[in-house]
């Protein structure tokens, strides 16, 4: 999966739409917005319909603060 948008964000804490690369379906989702999450979390969620999860083309986003930033 991926994020295809952020909804809602709050401090790190977010929910976002989640898209399918490969089946193109989309899911509301809560999310945790650190570099782990974006780079390992979101790359390995099944989709709730195909099962499948990101493939190689995968870019993670960047976060809205920065790792040692306190919010
Ligand atoms: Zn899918």
């Amino acid at each position: 999966m991926k994020i295809k948008r952020i909804t809602n964000q709050n401090r790190r804490d977010f929910t976002a739409v989640y898209e399918c690369e490969h089946c193109g379906h989309a899911e509301s989702s809560y999310g945790y917005d650190d570099a782990n999450y974006h780079r390992n979390v979101i790359p390995a969620m099944k989709c709730g319909k195909c099962g499948k999860t990101a493939d190689d083309e995968y870019r993670p986003l960047t976060t809205k603060y920065d790792e040692h930033e306190v919010v």
